[in-house]
């Protein structure tokens, strides 16, 4: 049956579209434990999922395809492991940071944004805690048009575990420093999306990925946190 793609427009027929990219999940959930994700927002509904959530009434194959060089990118830093190198320490020699540089941040921006323009597409149920609004319009103008200055609006901070097993969770809205984000759980990546009129605060400025700047990834313990008793309860 023939549906609209919600982004040519035209009516055609539509493809399973995978909301996380078929490939992050290879990559990042390939094995064990790690293969048991979350897909669903109780713990009764979490359950193996390797390939993923697709949604077939969203994309016709050849708009899909059109996200795959961002996806190629984003997964490959998804999974590059941390550079020893680059690692910035505290007053006490704990591991604060590292530094990654020459990164194309557009693509990767681009990626980011495509992941939560397609979670708020989706009808999913999954994913019906994204809702990106007039945002949703926005995004699709920028995935046509790359302009990088509409793209600088949508800050993305990182924040990865130094030793956490893997894993998937949901894309969540919540509020920082009074402002709209989103945050997803991606492999052991935490990444912040401001979708928000309000600037992000100057203070953050510096650790947002930005062009022709080495992007610096926050490296996080997270024992004892209510991160680490999510995951716990997943991998159970
Ligand atoms: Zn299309």
């Amino acid at each position: 049956m023939k549906e609209k793609c919600v982004f040519c427009e035209k009516t055609k027929n539509l493809i399973k579209a995978h909301i996380i990219p078929k490939g992050l999940h290879k990559q990042l959930y390939s094995s064990g434990e790690n293969s048991k994700i979350r897909v669903g927002a109780s713990k009764r509904r979490m359950k193996r999922s390797p390939s993923g959530i697709w949604d077939k009434h969203i994309l016709c194959s050849e708009c899909d395809n059109s996200f795959s060089l961002w996806e190629k990118y984003g997964i490959e830093f998804l999974s590059s492991p941390v550079d020893k190198n680059k690692i910035i320490c505290g007053p006490h020699g704990d591991k604060i940071a590292y530094s990654v540089y020459n990164l194309d941040c557009v693509k990767l921006q681009l990626f980011f944004l495509s992941l939560l323009w397609k979670a708020s597409i989706t009808k999913r149920e999954e994913y019906a805690t994204v809702s990106l609004g007039p945002y949703e319009n926005i995004i699709k103008d920028i995935f046509l048009s790359e302009n990088v200055n509409e793209l600088k609006s949508f800050s993305i901070l990182f924040r990865r575990a130094i030793k956490s097993p893997k894993i998937h969770l949901f894309p969540a809205f919540f509020r920082w420093e009074e402002i709209n984000f989103y945050h997803l759980y991606l492999g052991d990546f935490e990444i912040r999306i401001k979708v928000d009129k309000q600037k992000l605060p100057k203070k953050f400025e510096v650790f947002s990925l930005k062009p022709q700047l080495p992007l610096v990834i926050f490296l996080s313990d997270f024992s004892g946190s209510n991160l680490e008793a999510t995951i716990k309860k997943i991998l159970q």
